[in-house]
């Protein structure tokens, strides 16, 4: 198959998986830049991840218009994707979420969302908040300009993750595989740590900065790859292997 069909036959796989674990419900979106033209992205047409199917796939620039076939009415939030593919020229895949367990921590100001286990070190240890209030006042929350996804963009800066207060969540990756893998594993590390609130008095011991860095130098390739396939079996989508050998620096083994 050649690459381009199968980027789309992974971009249908990845709204499954995220649909499967709870990242995305009837909401919510996964992009993936198109590696022939950088200035665009592959997203669904509004349509739940679960139902997406790759004639819903459509091509967007930047600034979120419809290039070419238009299977149907565009995500109205998509200008996140376009925003962050603009700022962000390493980033290949884009999810944004109302993932259950992360959004209390879009509101929680004192307890902040940091990983507490190894598999979830890449989200972080310094998690932006955008709220889009700040610049924008009241509204119904959602990014529907290129203005309000360029300000969301600007907040992320260089993190892997930001936070939408009251909202969601957008999460960044150099991969479908890795942006997915992100997206599960943000979603568990905020159940679990609420879980760890819960237990009582005490403090949570966090990643430290240097066990983070470890983490996500290595969480790759394999690892990657490990997930991908057993998410493609749970969800019965056709699996492509990648290479998962990533060069040096890169955990060649599970991390
Ligand atoms: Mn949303």
């Amino acid at each position: 198959m050649i690459e381009m069909a199968m980027l789309k036959e992974d971009l249908v796989t990845a709204n499954r998986i995220l649909s499967h674990h709870n990242v995305v419900d009837s909401f919510g979106h996964v992009s993936v830049r198109n590696p022939e033209n950088p200035a665009h992205y592959f997203l669904s047409r509004a349509r739940a991840p679960n139902c997406v199917e790759l004639g819903d796939i459509t091509e967007f620039d930047y600034q979120g218009n419809v290039i070419g076939h238009e299977p149907g009415k565009p995500y109205s939030e998509r200008f996140i994707h376009g925003s962050v593919y603009e700022a962000r020229p390493e980033v290949m895949a884009v999810v944004h979420n109302h993932s259950p367990n992360v959004v209390p921590f879009t509101v929680q100001t004192k307890k902040k969302m940091r990983p507490i286990m190894h598999m979830c070190a890449p989200i972080g240890n310094d998690i932006p908040t955008w709220d889009i209030a700040d610049k924008f006042g009241t509204t119904n929350l959602l990014v529907t300009s290129v203005d309000m996804g360029r300000d969301l963009a600007c907040c992320l800066g260089h993190q892997r993750v930001a936070l939408m207060r009251g909202h969601g969540s957008v999460v960044t990756g150099k991969s479908l595989r890795e942006v997915v893998f992100l997206s599960i594993y943000m979603e568990l590390n905020a159940e679990m740590l609420i879980k760890a609130y819960q237990l009582g008095e005490g403090d949570v011991t966090f990643l430290s900065d240097g066990e983070v860095n470890a983490n996500a130098a290595g969480r790759a390739g394999f690892t990657l790859e490990r997930g991908w396939e057993n998410w493609c079996k749970e969800t019965e989508r056709p699996y492509f292997p990648q290479t998962w050998n990533m060069g040096p620096g890169f955990s060649k083994s599970d991390a």
